[in-house]
């Protein structure tokens, strides 16, 4: 009996940490961008090779994009040289940022997503750091390595 109990308890302390991990655990989308969760919606980050940032927003297999309807987006690169605001436009399904991102890397880049027209928005704080990473080949800031 008592191994029936342990049984369980180890079968129910497991389920437990499998979802707390699956809060933290960063997800990459189908361009290798870091996916953001907000409200049930998932926005894709992604940097592009100019340098701007483009947001795609995807359905729930994180597989295709959503049309683009009411999303804003709003960006605060902390680069060293000063805080620079990007703005977005729509561009096919994707919002893209008017102006590229502030030379350098390892700055912070806050993020703010609005997925519908009433939901609150949501900051996201992203650590810009373009290598790629050796483990899972994408961009330092979309690993989604277990470390
Ligand atoms: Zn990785």
């Amino acid at each position: 009996m008592k191994t029936i109990v342990r049984l369980i308890t180890a079968t129910l302390f497991v389920a437990f940490a499998g979802s707390t991990l699956a809060d933290v655990t960063i997800k990459a989308g189908p361009r290798k961008g870091r996916v953001l969760e907000v409200d049930g919606h998932h926005a894709e980050f992604f940097v592009e090779k100019d340098r701007t940032v483009s947001i795609a927003f995807l359905d729930k297999e994180l597989k295709k994009n959503e049309p683009v309807a009411a999303q804003t987006v709003t960006a605060t690169a902390e680069a060293p040289s000063g805080k620079q605001k990007l703005e977005f436009e729509k561009k096919g399904d994707l919002l893209v940022s008017k102006t590229p991102l502030p030379e350098g890397e390892h700055y912070t880049v806050v993020l703010q997503v609005k997925p519908t027209a009433d939901a609150k928005p949501k900051n996201f704080r992203i650590k810009l750091d373009l290598t790629t990473c050796g483990g899972c080949s994408n961009p330092e800031y979309a690993c989604t390595c277990d470390e």
